[in-house]
């Protein structure tokens, strides 16, 4: 390998979800085989690579403006190389090349990081433009382990949660979705295989574990399924939490809530992507559930999973709905309680079955009226879900002390995955402690360490 060109400068940027930054440490991994060096100041790197989500125009438009910007302040004659990864890459390939404003120098879709090497190599000695768009039937990187360093981001240690993806790719094609065409078809990684990347993490410190998925709870290989993975990951010493996200509705069987209820190491948190609650919308969406089921669904779980919190995505304004369409969205909100929710404005994504079949008829200014609406309802049920826990004695684990922002307050989770706020003490991030929840706000909860289940030992001062 050339030497010149391994030693080079990385400034990696991680943009959408977690499964993107998931991505990112596998990057960093492949690339520090190499001798590639990751910096945090992009002005002393060689090559800036942006990890990219296309799940809205939103997402799409900053990175468009964010590649300019890099542009203006390295300068017209910078030998700074641009590489595009992630969801942008897979299905915008051409327009991203072509646009010669851009310049990027090199493309790598979410299938092809094992070839990213090669591919800088070859922009690099041959100044060509290179890209591996490929999407993979098998690649599940499981012969990488990111590590702790590749993890950190910032250069802080935040040995507290760690993302692993345990499947790639999604089968469900909803109309709205571009992720069926810029990540691929379903395929999961063997349970060994997760659970000797869980070992090693347990191994770094890690106590919390979210597993990743498209569509996380569709999870299969073999015979095994994704209760039968969420029972062996949590059978591994060190891990004291685990997470998962993002699952579909379609893929909740008794088996999977059972063993919610009864292992304690499974964090009581589900999130139930909604998306609509008007059963024509849900169609056209191709959702594959009714309104009516969706609220069994959401009555079994709570049944079943008794004080579980529940969190949910929503789009407003898909093609053709009316208001009173849009009301039956606000009604099962309000029967659901939904803890959290993740509210979007529909957005037309190139390639989706909605966007060559219903044009995005819904004014701008409906959609924001609607979003307004929701997000206010939203607010005020958070808010009483929050004040509900008020007086009550929860888990918390606690999140790595934000040393940017110098503050005196901790943070943690509790098992719900609410945040709370905490005086410093003498405890760190990792901790898992009990607390008094003394009172909340729309956002948050705030709470003190209950003494003689914590050691609890109070200093004036952060001990970090
Ligand atoms: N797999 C999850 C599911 O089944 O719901 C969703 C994952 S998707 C990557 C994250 C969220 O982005 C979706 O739940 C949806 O609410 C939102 N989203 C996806 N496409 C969208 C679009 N075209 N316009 C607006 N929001 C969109
Ligand atoms: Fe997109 Fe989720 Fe539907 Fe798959 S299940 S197409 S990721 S919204």
């Amino acid at each position: 390998m050339n030497n010149v060109v391994t030693q080079k400068k990385v400034f990696l940027e991680t943009y959408g979800c977690q499964m993107n930054e998931y991505d990112s440490e596998l990057v960093r991994s492949i690339l520090k085989k190499e001798n590639y060096e990751f910096v945090t100041d992009e002005f002393k790197a060689d090559i800036v690579m942006l990890n990219t989500c296309a799940i809205r125009e939103h997402a799409h438009r900053k990175v468009y403006g964010r590649v300019h910007n890099i542009r203006n302040a390295r300068g017209e004659d910078s030998p700074v190389m641009i590489g595009i990864l992630g969801c942008m890459a897979t299905n915008l390939r051409q327009e991203l090349l072509e646009d010669r404003s851009l310049k990027i120098d090199f493309i790598a879709g979410p299938d092809s990081y094992k070839r990213l090497p090669q591919l800088i190599n070859e922009a690099f000695d041959e100044g060509q433009k290179s890209y591996d768009i490929t999407l993979s039937e098998f690649e599940t990187y499981s012969d990488i382990y990111p590590s702790g360093e590749d993890r950190d981001k910032h250069e802080t240690k935040s040995r507290v949660n760690a993302w692993i993806a345990v499947m790639r790719g999604c089968n469900n094609f909803c109309t709205f979705c571009v992720v069926p065409y810029t990540r691929g078809r379903e395929r999961s990684r063997s349970p060994e295989n997760v659970v000797e990347e869980v070992r090693r993490l347990a191994g770094e410190g890690y106590k919390q574990i979210t597993l990743l998925g498209q569509n996380v709870n569709s999870y299969r290989y073999d015979d095994y399924d994704f209760a039968y993975l969420m029972d062996e990951v949590s059978k591994v010493d060190g891990i004291e939490r685990i997470r998962f996200s993002s699952p579909h509705p379609k893929d909740f069987p008794d088996r999977f809530l059972d063993l919610m209820a009864e292992n304690p190491k499974i964090c009581k948190h589900i999130h139930l992507p909604l998306q609509a609650g008007n059963n024509r919308i849900l169609d056209m969406m191709n959702r594959t559930y009714t309104n009516e089921e969706f609220l069994m669904l959401a009555d079994k779980i709570k049944k079943k999973i008794p004080g579980v919190a529940l969190s949910t995505d929503i789009i407003v304004g898909f093609p053709t709905e009316t208001d009173n369409e849009f009301d039956d969205t606000l009604e099962v909100v309000k029967k659901v309680e939904f803890n959290v929710a993740f509210m979007f404005k529909y957005s037309e994504r190139q390639g989706t079955i909605a966007t060559k079949k219903y044009p995005d008829d819904v004014a701008p200014a409906i959609k924001t009226e609607r979003i307004t609406r929701l997000i206010e309802l939203q607010r005020e049920i958070t808010y009483k879900k929050n004040k509900e826990l008020v007086g009550s004695i929860q888990t918390v684990l606690l999140e790595p002390y934000p040393e940017a922002k110098n503050t005196n307050q901790m943070p943690g989770r509790t098992d719900g995955n609410v945040l709370v706020i905490l005086p410093l003490g003498d405890y760190k991030g990792g901790d898992l402690i009990q607390v008094n929840i003394t009172d909340a706000t729309p956002h948050a909860l705030k709470a003190m360490p209950i003494k003689n289940t914590c050691n609890f030992l109070p200093t004036p001062a952060f001990k970090g």
